[in-house]
C-alpha cells in the first residue's frame, strides 16, 4: 500500500518536523478542550452500515461519514437519504468502485466516476453537500504513464478540481498543521479489516490522544458475525463505540474535522 509519506518532494523536511520527538508548539485546540479528533468512515454503502451502524453510532450520539458507491446503494437509495438527514455526512466512493486504474486517463476517470457520482449525489441529497472522497482499495496512482510519483500527482491533480478533501486507506493519525497539505491524502486505518476486535482501534485512537492529532477510522460491513476479512462484527463495533465515547475526544464526521482544522490550524 502507497502511503502519502511517498507522496511528492520536500517530505523530508516534514518527517524531520513530525519525527523531532515532542512538539514545541502549542498543542492544537480542539472543540470543547478536548484532547484529539476522530472521525469514523464506511466504505462502499453496505447494508449493515445502514441496519446495525448507524444505530449503533446515533445510540451515542456520533455522527458519522459514509462513503458512497453508487452501484451499491441504489437499493436502498431512500435508506440512505434518511441517514443524511438525520446528520450524516455523504462523501464520494465513484461510481463502480475501480480497483485497478491503469486503463484509465484523468480525464476518462472524471467522466466516468466521478462526475456522474458527484451528479448523482447532487441530485439525491442536494447540491449542498460535502464534496469529499475515499480513494477506491486505496489506489492511489492514476493511468500508466510516468513513475508512481508522477501518477499519483495526476490523481491528486483530478480531486482538487472536484473535491475539499480525500482520505487514502494507511498511515497514522494526521497531525492538524499538516491537513491542508495533505488534503487529499489524509490518513487513516482500518482497525478491524484483519481482525475483529477493539484492540487496533484502541491503538490508533489512544496515538491521536497522545499526539493530539486526528484519527480517522475506515469501516467496511458491520454484521452479526464475522465471516470474512474486512467485516466487522457488531459486537467489535459496539465495544470500539463504548470506548471512544468514554475518550477526550471530538468525534465528528471527516468534513466537520477538515473544516474545522482549515479554519483553526497553523501551518507547519
Ligand atoms: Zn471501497
Amino acid at each position: 500500500m502507497i502511503s502519502r509519506r511517498t507522496f511528492g518532494r520536500g517530505l523530508g523536511a516534514v518527517t524531520m518536523i513530525t519525527g523531532a520527538g515532542p512538539a514545541v508548539a502549542a498543542p492544537f485546540a480542539w472543540p470543547e478542550g478536548r484532547r484529539a479528533a476522530v472521525s469514523l468512515t464506511y466504505d462502499d454503502s453496505l447494508n449493515g452500515q445502514l441496519d446495525i451502524a448507524a444505530p449503533q453510532l446515533e445510540a451515542h450520539g456520533f455522527q458519522a461519514t459514509f462513503f458512497l458507491t453508487r452501484e451499491n446503494m441504489e437499493a436502498r437509495l431512500g435508506d440512505w437519504q434518511d441517514l443524511a438527514r438525520r446528520g450524516h455526512e455523504i462523501g464520494d466512493h465513484t461510481v463502480d468502485h475501480p480497483c485497478e486504474l491503469r486503463p484509465f486517463t484523468a480525464k476518462s476517470f472524471e467522466a466516468r466516476e466521478l462526475k456522474p457520482m458527484e451528479a448523482f449525489l447532487d441530485a439525491n441529497f442536494g447540491a449542498a453537500h460535502k464534496r469529499l472522497f475515499a480513494y477506491p482499495c486505496g489506489a492511489t496512482e492514476l493511468g500508466r504513464r510516468g513513475r508512481l510519483n508522477a501518477r499519483q500527482s495526476l490523481y491528486v491533480r483530478l480531486l482538487r478540481r472536484n473535491f475539499e478533501a480525500a482520505r487514502i486507506v494507511d498511515g497514522g493519525p494526521n497531525d492538524p498543521r499538516l491537513v491542508r497539505r495533505f488534503r487529499y491524502l489524509l490518513q487513516a486505518s482500518a482497525p478491524t479489516y484483519d481482525t475483529d476486535g477493539a484492540g487496533p482501534a484502541i491503538d490508533y485512537v489512544g496515538k491521536a490522544i497522545a499526539r493530539g492529532h486526528w484519527a480517522i477510522l475506515i469501516f467496511h460491513d458491520i454484521v452479526e458475525v464475522r465471516r470474512e476479512t474486512g467485516e466487522t462484527s457488531r459486537a467489535a463495533h459496539q465495544a470500539i463505540l463504548d470506548w471512544i465515547a468514554q475518550q477526550p475526544v471530538w468525534c465528528a464526521p471527516m468534513g466537520e474535522v477538515f473544516d474545522y482544522i482549515a479554519a483553526h490550524a497553523r501551518r507547519a
